[in-house]
């Protein structure tokens, strides 16, 4: 008897999983974080990795979601041969409507990041919908159906090469994790898809991120194949590379990696990573006629019950009325709670501002003195002045930077992973500064936005120019004046230590 599966049941499991996803970590991921946290020494890499504890605990009592970026909708769907739909949609439909309703919940509005047209007009198609889906006909009666909602961050830090046979997988993999930087906002985990062909790779390697952490339980009952072996080699090398929470340098970089492979030809070796980031989120469900789907919601006391406290020294900065020569004192590393007034801009903005400014028009706003944070917010619900608001990659932002500084008078940056080498010329030459909060904290960020306006460009959305009114708003100094930057210095100094042995990592 062929199992039947109503359209409304996935519609509503597909909307269901990823309202899930958007406010609940994994469990294993969260435990793994937790582990992390307790054994690091690198006082900033706790910090990072406190608050996105803590944020993660809050999103899963508030019901919003961990971080801004809500993703783009990844479906691995299994479909039973012996299936029948009581459909009218296609599946491809019945999982985009799915999508549909869960980014426009009412009491949990997600981000819509998807644009159409990537190459030409980038136009948002307003619900996050298409998800990119992939598809496998297996004997059986059953759907089923993996969900995840990879963030933007860290799907730009994938990385792909056709090795020949001969070349070392290890070698490749510790060259490039050091060159992704930190905008995949780490700790978090590496999928590594080996052979079959270009495309073949890639998709091993976003399928790997579905499975659960369990490295420890690898490293204890040893490796029964090359992809197993390859996985405890690669954990304890990527994370002797020191690169730590948020690039600031430790001892957890990855807090698994997951290795899968498939037949090549002779010729080739494919490899593909691809990171997966401090907002891990995925989740599974099987369909199998009974019904819809139900997600099972983690217990609080899965939640470490971390406070995270700045203590009593550390500096406070009014940006009403901060000062370049004040700017001039702070030093990388440090960290600084920052109220007033500051300015929101990423991508398309920046993009708007410097065309404007080459044909020397006015911008909407007086950028003199001001600070601009790299954002994307969500949009509010209920009561909330803006939705969760963390930080986004300023390194996309770098070719920017110097136009911005030398023609606007900008004093400085807020934003999330490295900046390049021209950036920080041009913060050094123009005595500014790049701070950056913890990427995958966003809910937590939000708390400290007291009021939100659009001042500028209101067409680009969330990419529009808001001011912020915030309230002690923790920040590190990652570039300071003189150009010295805390993801150069931390790295090397984390990687130097446990090279030495003084540190000991799992
Ligand atoms: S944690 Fe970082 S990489 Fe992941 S979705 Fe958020 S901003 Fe993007």
């Amino acid at each position: 008897m062929p199992t039947v599966i109503r359209q409304q049941d996935l519609i509503d499991s597909v909307a269901d999983a990823l309202q899930f996803i958007s406010y609940y970590h994994p469990v294993d991921f969260i435990q793994a974080i937790h582990k992390a946290y307790e054994r690091e020494q690198n006082k900033a890499a706790k910090d990072a990795m406190a608050q996105i504890l803590i944020n993660s605990r809050m999103c899963a009592i508030g019901h919003r979601p961990i971080c801004q970026d809500t993703g783009i909708v990844t479906v691995f769907v299994t479909v039973g041969m012996d299936v029948q739909w009581d459909a009218d949609m296609s599946l491809t439909d019945m999982i985009n409507e799915g999508v549909r309703r869960a980014y426009n919940h009412p009491d949990n509005v997600l981000r819509a990041s998807i644009l159409a047209d990537p190459d030409g007009a980038r136009k948002n198609t307003g619900d996050n919908t298409p998800a990119v889906i992939h598809y496998n006909i297996v004997p059986g009666n059953t759907v089923d159906v993996h969900v995840a909602a990879k963030g933007g961050g860290s799907e730009a830090k994938t990385k792909f090469a056709m090795l020949n046979p001969s070349d070392s997988v290890v070698d490749w993999v510790l060259k490039v994790v050091p060159e992704m930087g930190a905008g995949w906002c780490p700790p978090g985990m590496l999928g590594i898809g080996i052979g079959g062909t270009a495309e073949k790779a890639m998709l091993l390697a976003k399928e790997a991120l579905l499975d659960p952490v369990d490295i420890q339980e690898l490293q204890e009952r040893g490796a029964s194949n090359r992809a197993e072996a390859l996985r405890i080699e690669l954990y304890d090398k990527v994370n002797r590379l020191g690169i730590g929470a948020q690039g600031l340098g430790g001892l957890t970089t990855v807090v698994d990696i997951k290795v899968k492979d498939y037949p090549t030809h002779a010729a080739n070796k494919a490899i593909a990573i691809i990171p997966n980031c401090a907002a891990t989120r995925h989740a599974h469900f099987v369909l199998d006629g009974s019904g819809p789907a139900c997600q099972t919601p983690p217990s609080i006391e899965d939640y470490p019950d971390i406070t995270w406290e700045v203590g009593d020294s550390v500096r406070r900065v009014n940006l009403d009325t901060v000062t370049p020569e004040e700017v001039q004192t702070w030093k990388t590393g440090e960290t600084i709670l920052l109220s007033g007034k500051m300015l929101t801009g990423r991508d398309a903005a920046h993009k708007k501002m410097t065309d404007l400014l080459a044909r020397g028009e006015s911008l909407p706003v007086d950028l003199k003195g001001r600070f601009i944070y790299y954002v994307g917010p969500v949009d509010p619900v209920r009561d909330e002045v803006v939705g969760p608001a963390g930080p986004t990659t300023a390194t996309r932002m770098d070719k920017f930077t110097r136009t911005m500084l030398e023609k606007t008078g900008l004093l400085g940056m807020i934003g999330k992973s490295e900046r390049g080498p021209a950036a920080i010329d041009a913060i050094r030459d123009h005595k500014s500064v790049y701070l950056m909060a913890v990427g995958g904290a966003a809910y937590l960020v939000a708390q400290a936005i007291k009021s939100s306006s659009v001042l500028g460009f209101p067409e680009l959305g969330m990419e529009a120019i808001y001011e912020f009114d915030v309230k002690d708003m923790p920040v590190t100094v990652a570039v300071d004046s003189r150009g010295e930057s805390v993801h150069t210095t931390g790295p090397q100094i984390w990687k130097a230590k446990i090279e030495e042995g003084v540190l000991e990592i799992q």
